[in-house]
């Protein structure tokens, strides 16, 4: 244990520092002093557009106004990813944040489904599945049930610069102090390893009693001033490099994000309400920066505004994301690329989890281990199901996909692919962000057959089953009458 905490300092003010700085403050209140140090020379590394349903949570507990924040942040609905070429050139599938059927006993729907497939079921899985059913028609609308099947799960795309900038605003109304300033040297004291305080370039010093490296990819107290190691991933995720452009925006805008591969890597298609957010991934092992570039750019549906800007990156984690007193969020405590649009969600799960665990007479070791293990599985598993939809494809097309294909992957995952594929199963482990729907999704649509099935389906004979399939469908349409196309809904929603 050490002293109490009194004041946290939050070093940086990207989308990650001013998270950070609007939570900690609308939880501990006035009772914890809070500065946030950021470097307008610096600046932030401003990508990062896509979120998952989990923001919504954050928001609600910061009291934002759902309106106001997608008029402030130039939002839009995402329902869905569409994966497109993945798994072979010229298919696609989509996975979206709803569940698909309807709890119909004691095994999951897909088991069901399997069984309602051999007595002769025509549709696919994502047929009973409002949120794919509304990115077919490119629709949304609030929906108010409590009924699980009309269950249609939403995060949003966004302008994450202005997300931060929306935050900072209410953090400071609420108290928070911002010091503009480049942090140059940092103190620690020589016999606890504990950071005492920043020195910046003005000569003005900040200490504190705990701090929050929310530096991005500089790493600047965890890695650079603490010394904690980075765990390269690259043997299994080799993308290193991003390009990014917006584009103009489109008279229709999709509720969902598009993922497009390529031959090697993939692009990313973006809408908010004022552009097109536009990158391709790739891994400069097996692509150059102007190959990357013609194909990001011959792959745009709308006019490019300015030029790509580079972004390289280490793709894996910081071992020890709490570490005396300094803990990373953001991209300080690692780097997934953007393909499941999880960056910010750790963003915000790093936060909830410090704000659990959070000191009050002191530092306690054992909390610092508790979190140093639970986000470890966290960035684990999001890493093994990013892994799933590189490995699990059928591509001849490049070495890229093929060497994907071949190279070896973890256990768990292993043995989470082999259970599909043999029993339609799908365990979840603890700390894992995507749920079972999530994983069928990704692995149905990547190709995995599943051979067998769960006996308790048998419970239904097979023309009692299909007849229970055709309703679940056509129950699933009926709020499809009431929504909006998605740009009607923001106009309505956004200016009511
Ligand atoms: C290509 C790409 C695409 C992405 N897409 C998505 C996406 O779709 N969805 C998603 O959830 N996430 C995405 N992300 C991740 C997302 O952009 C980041 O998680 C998010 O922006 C948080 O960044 P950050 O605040 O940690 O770092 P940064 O934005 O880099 O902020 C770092 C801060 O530290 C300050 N700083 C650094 N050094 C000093 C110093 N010496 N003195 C003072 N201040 C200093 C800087 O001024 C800045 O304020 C993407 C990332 C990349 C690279």
């Amino acid at each position: 244990m050490t002293n109490p905490i009194r004041k946290v300092v939050i070093a940086g003010g990207g989308t990650a520092g001013w998270m950070t700085a609007a939570l900690l403050r609308k939880v501990l209140q006035q009772h914890i002093e809070i500065e946030l140090v950021e470097s307008q020379e610096i600046g932030i590394v401003g990508v990062g557009e896509a979120t998952i349903p989990p923001i919504q949570i954050f928001n609600k507990y910061l009291g934002l106004d759902e309106k106001e924040f997608l008029r402030e942040t130039n939002g839009t609905i995402k329902l869905a990813i569409q994966f497109e070429n993945w798994r072979i050139s010229g298919e696609s599938y989509f996975h979206t944040f709803g569940a698909p059927g309807a709890n119909l006993g004691f095994c999951s729907f897909q088991h069901f489904w399997l069984k309602a497939q051999r007595a002769g079921l025509q549709r696919s899985l994502w047929d009973f599945d409002l949120n794919f059913l509304s990115c077919q028609q490119g629709k949304f609308n609030k929906i108010n049930t409590q009924n699980p099947v009309y269950d249609m799960p939403y995060a949003y795309h966004f302008d994450s610069a202005l997300y931060g900038q929306y935050l900072r605003k209410l953090a400071e109304r609420w108290g928070v102090t911002r010091t503009e300033g480049l942090i140059e040297h940092i103190k620690v004291n020589a016999d606890s390893g504990y950071i005492e305080k920043l020195q910046l370039k003005s000569g003005k010093q900040i200490d504190g009693d705990l701090f929050i490296d929310c530096t991005g990819i500089r790493k600047l107290l965890i890695g650079k001033t603490l010394g904690v190691n980075y765990e390269n991933w690259e043997h299994l995720l080799p993308a290193d490099s991003a390009l990014a452009v917006p584009s103009e925006r489109f008279a229709h805008t999709l509720p969902y994000t598009r993922s497009i591969a390529h031959k090697v890597g993939w692009q990313w298609r973006i809408p908010l309400t004022s552009r097109n957010g536009n990158g391709i991934v790739y891994s400069s092992k097996y692509m150059s920066d102007e190959q990357a570039e013609q194909t990001l750019l011959n792959n745009l549906d709308s006019t490019a505004i300015g030029d790509p800007r580079k972004i390289t990156f280490e793709t894996g984690r910081t071992q020890q994301q709490w570490h005396k007193n300094v803990v990373a969020i953001g991209l300080s405590s690692g780097f997934l690329e953007p393909l499941e649009s999880t960056s910010i969600h750790l963003i915000q799960s790093g936060i909830v989890r410090l704000l659990k665990m959070f000191p009050n007479e002191g530092i306690s070791q054992a909390m610092i281990e508790l979190y140093n293990a639970e986000s470890k599985q966290e960035f684990e598993t999001i890493r093994d199901f990013i892994v799933l939809h590189y490995h699990v494809n059928e591509r001849s097309d490049s070495d890229f996909w093929q060497d994907m294909r071949n190279m070896p992957i973890p256990e768990r995952l292993q043995q989470k692919l082999a259970a599909f594929k043999e029993t339609a199963a799908i365990f979840n482990d603890s700390n894992d962000i995507f749920k079972d729907a999530s994983w069928l999704q990704v692995m149905l649509g990547q190709g995995i057959k599943p051979v067998d099935y769960h006996p308790a389906a048998k419970v239904h004979g097979d023309e009692e089953l299909l007849a229970i399939m055709n309703k679940i469908y056509h129950a699933k349409l009926q709020p499809l009458a009431k929504m909006l196309p998605h740009d009607e809904f923001l106009s309505r929603y956004i200016n009511a």
